[in-house]
């Protein structure tokens, strides 16, 4: 199989899958019990926390551990909402997150401002799929209580312009919360670098174990105006109770120190790669064309329209590569793309797009293959359709 999906998930590093087995079978210990075995446990999480910080430039006491960025997501953005009148922070009224958001930052940010007297918009982005900076800066304004934007999208590979966003939303005086699911292993996050206050993480995506994530909050997450979404133990400032996950963690920690030492040379591999597996099928499609905007883009990611072709058909005839149109999140939903819809494709348009990445493990006789399989799916159902 060629595994062409690396935007849904990634598989995870042997070296991670080793720590992560070691640490079940030896450091089993709770992190909070006072014992040597449970004191043990907890070496093993301060380890991973400082390596994670490290890897984004941050502190480690500023990292709270979650199940994955849905759940960061969701405790940034709900629980600023919950916060913002029991605690000194921003009061304006207004949650800003693009259009083009995960559905676990457009859907927690309606769901947020539900019986409150705060209002949750959506910054337009251009056909490129950039957020729209004009937009931007009229909608950002001293009204606004906190802006989400991504720092890659997950369905064109498109880098945001988090920077500007974020010097726009603390020069009036709001919160910046940023989704990079899909930026860690493609980029290099560095979140004082680009002043974000919250940054959402998960390992999955970046060749670490699944159903571990990481909330980064600047300064601690107990100093943030925020209140956390459970009640329980004490564990993590008691914003996120419950026993650690220390495999994950420990996972996570070692995910991130393999990202320090290859990210640099993977990225150029990636983009090689990627390049090979657009130009190949775009030569053998000349109507093809490419959606997201062709500077601001991972290095990994091309997401491709053939016109008059149905995606979901040419997925279901592909027997030895694995590709996808759209979310996996998604995947079973009748409806289009939001994603592609808000770059401006119809829905017809919509439903001819399939998502394709490369990633740690794809190798170049793999693309050629693929590029092979592909032809012959979408080449079979034009026949089929003419
Ligand atoms: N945000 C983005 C941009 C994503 O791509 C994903 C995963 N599809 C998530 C959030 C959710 O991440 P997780 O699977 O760790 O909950």
């Amino acid at each position: 199989m060629v595994y062409l999906d690396y935007h849904s998930t990634t598989p995870c590093d042997p070296r991670v899958a080793d720590v992560v087995y070691d640490c079940m079978v030896d450091s089993y210990g709770n992190p909070s019990s006072p014992h040597q075995i449970g004191t043990e446990a907890a070496d093993v999480v301060d380890e991973a926390r400082a390596k994670i910080a490290n890897h984004i430039g941050a502190f480690p006491g500023e990292l709270l551990f979650t199940s994955g960025a849905t759940e960061s997501n969701n405790i940034a953005i709900q629980g600023l909402v919950d916060g913002r009148n029991s605690r000194v922070g921003p009061k304006g009224r207004v949650v800003l997150t693009s259009s083009i958001e995960h559905k676990s930052v457009l859907k927690t940010a309606a769901a947020a401002v539900e019986g409150t007297e705060l209002i949750n918009k959506q910054i337009p982005v251009d056909s490129e799929g950039v957020v729209d900076l004009e937009a931007a800066r009229e909608m950002i304004d001293d009204d606004t209580f906190l802006v989400s934007v991504q720092f890659v999208n997950n369905e064109l590979g498109t880098i945001q312009p988090i920077e500007e966003i974020a010097d726009l939303t603390h020069a009036n005086g709001a919160l910046f919360h940023c989704d990079a699911a899909q930026a860690l292993g493609r980029l290099q996050v560095n979140v004082k670098d680009y002043d974000i206050d919250l940054l959402s993480l998960s390992a999955h995506k970046a060749y670490g174990p699944k159903g571990i994530g990481v909330l980064y909050a600047d300064g601690g997450p107990s100093g943030m105006p925020m209140q956390g979404m459970s009640f329980g133990g004490g564990q993590e400032s008691g914003l996120r109770p419950g026993t650690l996950n220390v495999p994950g963690i420990a996972g996570f920690g070692k995910t991130c120190e393999l990202l320090d030492e290859l990210l640099l040379q993977e990225t150029d591999q990636y983009c090689e790669f990627r390049d090979i597996l657009e130009n190949e099928l775009v030569t053998r499609f000349p109507e093809a064309s490419i959606n997201g905007a062709e500077n601001r883009r991972v290095s990994t990611t091309t997401n491709i329209r053939f016109p008059d072709v149905e995606a979901e058909a040419v997925l279901a005839r592909l027997k030895e590569v694995a590709v996808s149109t759209g979310s996996a999140c998604e995947s079973g939903a009748p409806e289009p793309s939001h994603v592609l819809e808000a770059i401006g494709l119809s829905r017809s348009e919509a439903y001819q797009c399939i998502r394709m990445a490369v990633g740690r493990f794809t190798t170049e006789e793999e693309l050629v293959a693929a590029c092979d399989e592909l032809d012959s799916a979408i080449s079979a159902v034009q026949a089929y359709a003419a």
